[in-house]
């Protein structure tokens, strides 16, 4: 049986204790829903106070050229190459994962045009789901969702495009990116990943992937409705056609030629101006992974959902643990099955342990690496187990905004 020691003692030994340090957590507070909006770092705010103040008061226009407005969105798709394991040029931030995705399956789909196919599997994110389904039938091909565990018997001669979420928002489950990779070469279709719900909380080799893209704000902490990320592998760089060409992804923007021609490399995906106040806080706010050994944060994030599910199955019979078993099967975060999934996690929150609930039934806890201490992994369940047995639930709202 483990005890509230065992995980003080994993506190003091965590290599990563310190990034903690830079984060404005509220003090009490069990943040468990950095999948969904990762918590503010604290020098987040200056650095938007210079971007807004000193650049834009002062410098106004002249802060494209002399502070480095311009170019900004390559240099921080830079900072997260390394955390994707993708080579120098091959990341671009900008718009919304939701829009580099469309632009990042239509560009593939057309690569492969006499396929028929675009392949994802059911438990995909809606709006991943509603963008293949536009590309579909923009390009005349159609959707096949199957489910999660039968995606590599299904890539075959007819799929165009394998359209993935790494990490499934819902369950937690992960699919092997070398594994799909490789039936998809097999096969000759290309895959784009969504690393949404991995990037930040675990090490990734996306080097012989063909394309990817993934959230700014959750686990790369960089503010709600931060910039997406898009990365295409340089093979096909030349080839990628911009479902949206824009100047921004023009080769010469400033001549402002009337004809379209696409810059080189991944700077082509680009579309138009980006709101570079978002920008600075997602530069700023990578800040905390400078210097960071990705697998580390990985070993950390296998540790905390572990012993996080160790103790449900321990202490909390209420639940079915909906997140695979096996360590190399899931994500960074754990989702419980019961039919009271929101009066549950209401009671949670009132009592400062914050996740999130996902329909029918699931409630999930985002274990970040970055920042979650293991003793949190006790308290919360200590929490959750106070909730069921007095029965506090039943006493709480079933929900309270829009938002869940
Ligand atoms: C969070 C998330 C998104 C978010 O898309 P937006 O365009 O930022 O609203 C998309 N896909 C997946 C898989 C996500 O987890």
């Amino acid at each position: 049986m483990l005890d509230r020691s065992y995980f003080e003692g994993l506190d003091s030994a965590d290599p990563l204790a310190h990034l903690r340090e830079a984060f404005a957590l509220p003090e009490g507070l069990i943040y468990m829903d950095g999948n969904s909006l990762g918590p503010l770092p604290s020098h987040v705010p200056a650095a938007v106070e210079r971007t807004v103040k000193e650049e834009w008061g002062r410098h106004l226009i002249r802060s494209w050229n002399e502070r480095g407005w311009w170019g900004l969105a390559e240099r921080v798709g830079e900072r997260i190459a390394p955390l994707i394991g993708a080579p120098t040029g091959s990341v671009v931030v900008g718009d919304t994962t939701t829009v580099a995705l469309y632009k990042a399956v239509s560009a593939s789909r057309r690569l492969r045009p006499d396929r028929p196919v675009i392949l994802t599997d059911t438990g995909n994110f809606p709006t991943d789901l509603y963008v293949l389904g536009s590309v579909a039938e923009q390009t005349g091909a159609r959707v096949e969702a199957v489910p999660p565990e039968e995606v590599i018997d299904r890539i075959g001669p007819d799929v165009a495009v394998v359209s993935l979420t790494h990490v499934d928002y819902r369950t937690g489950r992960r699919h092997s990116i070398p594994e799909v990779d490789a039936a998809a070469r097999d096969a000759g279709a290309l895959v784009v990943w969504d690393l949404s719900h991995s990037v930040g909380a675990m090490d990734l080799d996306l080097s012989e992937s063909d394309f990817a893209v993934g959230c700014g704000y959750k686990y790369l902490n960089g503010g709600p409705g931060a910039p997406a990320f898009l990365y295409v592998h340089p093979r096909h760089q030349s080839e990628f056609h911009n479902p949206i060409s824009g100047w921004w992804g023009h080769v010469e923007p400033f001549a402002m030629e009337p004809v379209y021609r696409p810059a080189s490399g991944a700077a082509r995906t680009q579309t138009g101006t980006q709101s570079i106040v978002a920008l600075a806080v997602l530069d700023a706010a990578l800040d905390v992974f400078e210097g960071v050994d990705p697998r580390a944060l990985r070993i950390k994030s296998e540790r905390l959902v572990a012993d996080f599910i160790r103790l449900v199955d321990e202490r909390l019979p209420w639940f079915e643990v909906v997140t695979p078993r096996q360590a190399s099967h899931r994500g960074s975060h754990v989702s419980l099955a019961h039919p009271q999934a929101g009066r549950i996690m209401a009671a949670l929150i009132e009592r400062g342990v914050v996740g999130d609930v996902r329909p029918p039934d699931l409630l999930r806890f985002g274990l970040a690496p970055a920042y979650q201490r293991h003793v949190e992994v006790w308290d919360a369940v200590e929490a959750v187990r106070g909730v069921m047995e007095n029965d506090a639930w039943r006493h709480a709202p079933a929900r309270s905004g829009p938002v869940t």
